[in-house]
């Protein structure tokens, strides 16, 4: 219980603390008690000789009156407070309950003698022995934060066998269909259009989501068969007239995922040595072509571990090109993908430190749905749900007892228009339990949360920009490009071995495709602030014309309170996709429901769902919480209105501190691979950015103005965060104490 509430009271935003040893822990324990138990007695003994000596005061004042008691008060309070800390650092030490636990610089050396192995087997990460942790894999999975490499086998629910509808065969809809089947329950999943898709949504998926497609045993379908490209970091092109200080031109930042997945303190935080038995050292992650963004052109690329790597990729690197894929990739699901295309994994270098990877979001989907069609578990319908059905309809709280859907009844009828359209049946599908993942356009997540709302915080208008097989037009394949465009950046990504997509963030009212504007726009706004190499592919794209825009929205995560239903992916929390987040969270919370349902014994029991809601918004929070507030965060860093310098001061800091190197980079990169669930860390990095800004203001001597303006940035760094850290209720500044502090002295909600 204790680890209960200290798990609760950390929830996603704690120092680790695998450091400490048991034995430290025990002899923090027993001091702690012993000072307690002391003051509670000597207190009790002052409480007996003042009571009858004092008739005439309340035994509270004659108390304060003996000089020893504050002392004694104190003594209490400060051991009380020991106490719950010692608790609360055991909560996340795993060798807790097993007194013969090796210390924890013992159990890192052994996980990197695992990580250095060739076989790479197990990282039951976290500190404990596996049969030690926890009795079931949740726990497992749990206890240690969500870490680790391998598979945790899934095992047969005790309520194998109850049916669940699943609505949405899409990234969370179908991953949830597979795992769920493979717990036992029988799976009714729904889509409505079951067809190849060509969007611009989830086409860089963060190393953070490749682990979690991993530990769910459906990595294959983003690394095989779909002509994907693996994903090694990021590249930061400079914000337009940016100068660092002192003159130097930096032009790019060049900031790698990092060499392993990050367990300790030190690690999460970015600081990871690149020490020469690292496999980022053995492994070089670029290695397909060389750059082409040559030094002549004043490029200075930092490495994310702090090192200036010029150039970034060994000599006589051999490159490999791609065959060309077939014109009709992946089609209805009655043609399962062409095992004909190039798989990226079997190219690219067999590493085991953390990629991304990116590819045609239908093509991915398409596996997702081909696994869920093989599981026997599941049975996929072509339908539209139309409306949840409640066990009493006129109950705003009444459980879901099941779905109201359409289905093709292949007969042919003319409609009101005098169309020719296939004839459609209303019929009903019942379950005690239904998974809402119907997507960014949910229709069904009112019908849960009634208040669930989204915000458009801006738009993406994609292109294409095609090339011949693995001849990227990009300065460093296998990278992320973000370019800090005027006044929202732009992103560039290669998504298949001949297509590299460009995804413009565009802020207000877009300008229409139809009269030219938009191509006026683009060619004369945004093609001049690419780096030069980009530019021609860019103009050609734009002359082809073939735009697609999608809103870039963000939601909190919905309230789930109704019984017989859960939601996960975009139905249930959104966030702004600039630094492609969305799949690593849909993801992360398939995962988490599938090991919670692993322990679930009756799905139609309400007070046992209810508790397995509670832990599944309490273990997701962490992870969500930090991918969603980097993201929303670092768009509005990122954006720069028109008459706010601040804001591009606070930008220009943010490629500063990048550039600095060290866990200045490696920090930030951690967080967006989305293997860092730590939203205090990315306070500290957002807060560390700010101060980074503000050196400028105050050196060497600082003045009145200089002063006023270090105020004007950390408002907007308040401004930009705070209502984010609020929202997810995540992290100590969430706190109302702390938030009203910080907004007394920054009035940041104005
Ligand atoms: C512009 C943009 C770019 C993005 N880029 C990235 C990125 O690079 N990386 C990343 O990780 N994330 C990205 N995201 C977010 C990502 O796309 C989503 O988080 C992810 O697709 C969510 O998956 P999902 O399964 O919840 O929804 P979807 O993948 O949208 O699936 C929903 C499914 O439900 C079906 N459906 C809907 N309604 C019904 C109904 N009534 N009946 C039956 N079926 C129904 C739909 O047909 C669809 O197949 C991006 C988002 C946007 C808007």
């Amino acid at each position: 219980m204790v680890r209960a509430i200290g798990l609760r009271f950390l929830e996603g935003d704690v120092w680790a603390v695998r450091r400490v040893r048991h034995s430290q822990l025990r002899r923090q324990e027993s001091l702690a008690r012993l000072a307690m138990l002391g003051s509670l007695a000597a207190l009790w003994r002052a409480h007996e000789q003042v009571s009858p000596a004092s008739a005439h005061m309340s035994t509270s004042f004659a108390l304060l009156d003996t000089p020893q008691v504050p002392m004694l008060g104190m003594v209490l309070v400060v051991s009380l407070t020991c106490l719950c800390l010692v608790y609360v650092r055991a909560s996340k030490c795993a060798a807790w309950t097993t007194p013969d636990e090796p210390s924890t610089k013992t159990r890192l050396n052994e996980i990197k003698a695992d990580r250095s192995s060739p076989s790479f087997r197990s990282l039951p990460s976290g500190g404990g022995k596996e049969e030690d942790v926890a009795t079931s894999n949740a726990d497992r999975l749990f206890l240690s934060g969500g870490v680790g490499m391998q598979r945790v086998p899934p095992r047969l629910s005790p309520a194998a066998g109850q049916s669940i509808i699943i609505i949405g065969a899409g990234t969370a809809g179908a991953a949830a269909a597979v795992g769920l089947a493979e717990r036992g329950f029988k799976v009714l999943l729904f889509e409505r259009d079951m067809s190849l898709q060509d969007r611009i949504v989830g086409e860089l998926l963060q190393p953070g989501g490749v682990r979690a497609l991993e530990r769910l045993g459906l990595d294959e379908c983003a690394k095989e068969g779909i002509d994907s490209v693996h994903v090694d970091g990021y590249v930061v092109f400079t914000p337009p007239q940016h100068k660092k200080e002192g003159g130097e031109k930096v032009q790019s930042i060049l900031l790698k995922y990092p060499a392993y997945d990050p367990a300790t303190l030190k690690e999460l935080f970015g600081v990871i040595d690149p020490s020469p038995s690292s496999p980022a050292a053995d492994c070089p992650t670029l290695s397909l072509s060389p750059p082409r963004f040559s030094e002549k052109e004043g490029d200075k690329l930092v490495h994310g571990a702090g090192r200036a790597v010029t150039p970034p990729f060994p000599e006589g690197t051999k490159v490999t090109p791609a065959p060309n894929p077939p014109s009709s990739p992946c089609g209805h699901l009655s043609m399962p993908p062409s095992p004909s295309f190039p798989s990226a994994a079997r190219q690219g270098p067999t590493s085991l430190h953390p990629q991304g990877r990116s590819f045609h979001n239908g093509r991915f989907v398409q596996r997702l749905r081909a696994r869920a069609l093989a599981e026997p578990n599941v049975t996929v319908v072509n339908g539209i749900v139309s409306r949840l059905l409640y066990a009493e309809p006129d109950s705003p709280t009444s459980r879901v007892i099941g779905v109201e859907y359409k289905i093709g009844t292949g007969r042919r009828v003319r409609n009101a228009d005098g169309e020719e359209v296939e004839e459609k049946e209303v019929r009903r599908a019942m379950a005690p339990l239904t998974l809402v993942a119907d997507g960014l356009w949910s229709s069904l997540r009112t019908h849960v949360d009634k208040a669930a709302k989204p915000t458009q915080l801006s738009s993406f208008v994609g292109l294409i920009l095609s090339h011949p097989p693995m001849a990227s037009p990009l300065p460093h394949p296998h990278c992320g490009h973000v370019v800090l465009a005027d006044p929202s950046p732009v992103l560039l990504y290669q998504i298949s071995s001949t297509e590299t997509r460009v995804l413009v963030d565009i802020f207000g009212r877009m300008p229409s495709a139809s009269t030219g504007d938009l191509a006026h726009y683009l060619s004369t706004h945004i093609q001049p602030q690419l780096p030069p190499v980009l530019q021609a592919p860019f103009a050609a794209a734009v002359a082809r014309g073939e735009f697609k825009s999608m809103p870039n929205r963000s939601m909190p995560a919905a309230n789930v309170d109704r019984d017989g239903v859960l939601m996960v992916g975009d139905a249930l929390n959104m966030r702004h996709p600039l630094t492609g987040g969305g799949m690593t969270v849909a993801l992360r919370d398939v995962e988490a429901l599938c090991y919670l349902l692993e322990t679930s014994t009756d799905l139609g029991n309400p007070a046992a769902m209810r508790v397995l809601k509670g832990r599944f918004a309490r273990e997701r929070k962490a992870w969500a919480a930090t991918i969603n507030v980097l993201a929303n965060a670092l768009h509005a860093v990122f954006s720069t209105p028109a008459g706010n310098p601040t804001r591009k001061d606070l930008r220009d800091a943010c490629f500063d501190y990048l550039s600095v190197g060290g866990y200045c980079a490696g920090g930030p990169i951690n967080l967006l691979s989305g293997l860092t669930p730590r939203p205090s860390i990315l306070a500290l990095h957002f807060f560390l950015v700010a101060f980074h800004g503000v050196r400028k203001y105050l050196w060497p001597v600082p003045s009145w103005g200089g002063l006023g303006r270090t105020y004007e940035m950390l408002q907007v760094a308040c401004e930009i965060i705070m209502p984010l850290l609020s929202v997810e209720k995540s992290t100590v500044l969430a706190a109302w104490p702390v938030r009203a502090l910080v907004g007394l002295i920054f009035p940041y909600g104005r």
